[in-house]
């Protein structure tokens, strides 16, 4: 009788203990957080953070902050805001629950706000035009920029550095522009409105690419850290699992594929063809752009990308012909054509649709073949187009052989070079091929097809239609 009342007892104090429980509010950021089942960030729209890309939403801090909200369990909740003091501030004030824009650490901001450990490492560089008459030989030391006109970001890190510098230097002077951001900057220095402008080495990787006449002139910074902001105060919760979720990055190799993801492609970029392909792009698209619009709509594809496929096949030259007998706008083979039933190679309407529709097919194979998401799949897809199935696939296999991911665009592109090499090629069912070739030959599109987003969008990073994303995660 003792013991059973003594059993009530104590089930009573459980339950009470467990509705408590349940409905006591979250303690820590990362309860209310999880809670919620919504995380809030800040981002700038940039190429190097966050813009609305081919498939979808992209940039780098996009996929990190992604990842992270995966990792959680948690939707994303995307907040834009383009003044870096804005965002500072609102980090400081508990607005939003972190920012991951393109971030500098710096010892006046550390005083403000605390940083994660980097995801990335950058240094400022000073931007010249090599067709500016105001500079007559190649700048290459900090002096060589005294008296010339330099337009830097308000609230940058850049300005940091540059007040740091005039200690040294007191006749260094610049001016701060403050609704502005650096792409605007950059295009300053194009235009020669301003002699200088400094930019981080990862968005200045990505720029040069459609404007090949701005240089690099010094480094103005040894190598600094980004990484993502919070708020200081005692509930570090969220932070700590920011910190772990960065750690699990660095370690699984994810993070480092990110980077190269996003940058490797644009390192590699022959910036001498870019003036050709932007008079192209004016004098001969125009007159193929319809074709491309409606052959992309019909084969579901994005029609800048069959235009960038098309202009790295031919530059739009529809009597292009290549001594292998490949002919035509989208450089269809003898057999290909016959297939997509295509009867005059050289008409660019033909050759356009023949062209989209083969794409459809590849980018379809890749996805029933190898089963890979995107942008994988576009990649792969260029790739097979290019090579051909059976060298793809034993490039994947001989990715696995080396101990890489064979569903990763970046790794397959290492190896796929190899197939030229016997060592390697003896061990594959097709056996040799030009294995750099479709490297470059997607590398390239991508950067064709970038450039041509950012001329047709008056030079801005494409903002994401919705400025607050939210989507349910999976696991990570
Ligand atoms: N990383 C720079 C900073 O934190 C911002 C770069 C930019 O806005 O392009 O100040």
């Amino acid at each position: 009788m003792q013991k059973s009342a003594f059993s009530i007892a104590l089930s009573g104090i459980v339950l009470t203990a467990f509705i408590i429980n349940v409905s006591a509010p979250p303690r820590t950021l990362l309860e209310r957080v999880k809670k919620s089942g919504e995380i809030h960030v800040l981002t700038r729209n940039a190429a190097t953070t966050y813009y609305e890309g081919s498939q979808g939403p992209s940039g780098l801090e996009y996929d990190l902050v992604k990842k992270f909200a995966e990792y959680l369990d948690v939707d994303l909740n995307i907040k834009i805001r383009d003044n870096l003091n804005d965002i500072i501030s609102q980090i400081e004030k508990g607005t939003v629950d972190f920012a991951a824009a393109g971030l500098t650490v710096t010892e006046e901001r550390q005083n403000r706000i605390r940083f994660t450990t980097p995801y990335q490492q950058i240094t400022q560089q000073a931007v010249y035009n090599t067709n500016n008459n105001n500079i007559e030989k190649r700048p290459r030391k900090l002096a060589d920029l005294m008296g010339k006109r330099i337009n830097v970001l308000a609230n940058s890190s850049h300005v940091e550095q540059l007040s740091q510098l005039k200690l040294k230097y007191p006749k260094l002077s610049w001016t701060e522009s403050k609704n502005t951001d650096s792409s605007e900057l950059l295009d300053m220095v194009a235009n020669k409105l301003t002699d200088f402008t400094i930019a981080d080495s990862n968005e200045v990787t990505l720029y040069r690419r459609y404007h090949p006449e701005l240089r690099v002139a010094m480094n103005i910074s040894k190598e600094q850290p980004l990484a993502w902001a919070f708020a200081k105060g005692s509930d570090d919760s969220l932070y700590k699992e920011a910190q772990n979720f960065m750690a699990h990055m660095k370690k699984t190799g994810e993070l480092a594929h990110l980077i190269k993801r996003h940058y490797h492609h644009a390192s590699k970029y022959q910036y001498s063809g870019t003036n050709t392909y932007l008079s192209k792009v004016r004098s001969r698209l125009p007159r193929y752009q319809k074709m491309f619009e409606t052959a992309a709509r019909e084969n579901k594809l994005d029609w800048r990308l069959v235009a960038a496929v098309a202009y790295q096949e031919s530059h739009w030259n529809p009597h292009a012909v290549s001594p292998t007998g490949v002919r035509g706008i989208m450089m269809l083979t003898n057999n290909t054509a016959r297939q997509l039933g295509v009867v005059d190679r050289t008409d660019p309407k033909e050759s356009i649709f023949g062209g989209a529709q083969y794409l459809r097919k590849m980018v379809d194979k890749v996805a029933t073949r190898y089963g890979l998401e995107e942008p994988e799949r576009t990649w792969f897809a260029l790739a097979a187009y290019n090579v051909g199935f059976g060298h793809l696939t034993d490039a994947r296999m001989l990715t696995k052989l080396r101990g890489d991911n064979p569903n990763k665009w970046t790794d397959v592109k290492e190896t796929l070079p190899l197939l030229r090499q016997r060592k390697w090629y003896s061990k594959t069912r097709y056996g040799y091929a030009r294995g750099n070739e479709p490297v470059k030959y997607v590398e390239s599109i991508r950067s064709y097809y970038d450039i041509l987003n950012w001329y047709l969008d008056n030079g801005k990073p494409k903002i994401a239609e919705r400025s607050i994303l939210a989507f349910k995660s999976s696991a990570l």
